[in-house]
């Protein structure tokens, strides 16, 4: 009889959490292996200067193609790859194939051209991470100067301390630091005035909605205002419409990603859209 109403119980009540856990066992375990089996490659997503229309740089997003789970997105593997501690040898993977790629690319095409890496929490407390991104520019011949690591701010709000330190030892190899999805962090935003931060990338949860909501219209032009004053530079993330972009330029934002311009490239997609746009802006029309 227990028997049955365990079964029951279990049906009646948690089917979806059976599965999820399930799914969940699933994708760790194909997660283990990933790596080794070269099943990861990079996306690289335009970023424009909104005075210019010029392509200036490109933030590398990682893809997972899983043989057994078909195309899987970070915001479906990250979290997993965060609490089981592989993102230290993903994120190291990516940040060092980043760099790679666009050392070559620079050569390849002669010209320019930035890099941003996304970066866990768990990657900047390892002990050996200035070192390794200081390999990771040897390695690849990246410029120093071409590379930024975008942190969450929830990281720097967390531990300030510790935090200073990785931000000062970052920057003292000459990268610049990124404060990415700024604003959805309940910030107590003295924050970054401890931190000499090069560039905030402002949600796109907010820019998506500068058009219709005067809230969002609000935050961004607030965040533009405080960036500009502490003499940070301002990438607005997810820009769709001409009308967004428009709101952003009179707000004299200065950078800006999103669909609008480009959506997440492959390398040769990339190569073959900075090839064009060497001398001429992105979207002359916007
Ligand atoms: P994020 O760093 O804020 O990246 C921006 C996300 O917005 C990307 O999703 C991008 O494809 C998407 N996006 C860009 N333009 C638009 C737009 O115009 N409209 C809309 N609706 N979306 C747009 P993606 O590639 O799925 O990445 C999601 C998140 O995963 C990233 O957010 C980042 O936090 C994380 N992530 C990606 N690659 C890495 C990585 O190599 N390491 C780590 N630690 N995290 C990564
Ligand atoms: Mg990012
Ligand atoms: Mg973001
Ligand atoms: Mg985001």
């Amino acid at each position: 009889r227990s028997k049955a109403l365990g079964r029951n119980s279990l049906a009646v009540f948690t089917p979806g959490l059976g599965r999820e856990l399930m799914d969940k066992l699933k994708l760790e375990s194909a997660l283990r292996t990933a790596l080794d089996r070269d099943e990861f490659y990079l996306v690289y997503q335009p970023q424009v200067s909104l005075k210019t229309g010029q392509l200036t740089g490109v933030e590398a997003l990682i893809r997972w193609k899983s043989p057994a789970l078909g195309l899987v997105m970070p915001g479906d593997f990250i979290p997993v790859a965060e609490e089981t501690g592989l993102i230290v040898s993903i994120g190291e993977w990516a940040l060092r194939t980043a760099c790679d790629q666009i050392a070559q690319l620079q050569l390849d095409l002669r010209r320019r051209l930035n890099v941003a890496v996304n970066l866990s929490p768990r990657q900047v407390h390892q002990k050996d991470f200035q070192t390794m991104i200081e390999s990771a520019l040897l390695e690849s011949g990246l410029p120093a100067n071409s590379l930024e690591v975008e942190l969450t701010e929830h990281l720097l709000m967390r531990d300030s301390e510790e935090s200073l330190e990785i931000i000062e030892r970052v920057q003292a190899l000459g990268v610049k630091v990124a404060i990415d999805d700024f604003g959805t962090g309940f910030s107590n935003m003295s924050y970054i005035t401890r931190f000499r931060i090069d560039r905030l990338k402002i949600d796109q949860s907010f820019v998506s909605r500068c058009v219709d909501d005067q809230n969002s219209l609000a935050v961004t032009t607030a965040i533009i205002a405080l960036a500009h004053s502490l003499r940070i530079d301002v990438v607005a993330e997810g820009v769709e419409t001409p009308a967004q972009a428009a709101v952003l330029r009179d707000l004299r934002c200065d950078f800006a990603q999103g669909y609008l311009y480009a959506r997440p490239l492959s390398l040769e997609g990339l190569r073959a859209m900075a090839s064009e746009t060497t001398k001429q802006s992105v979207l002359e029309s916007i």
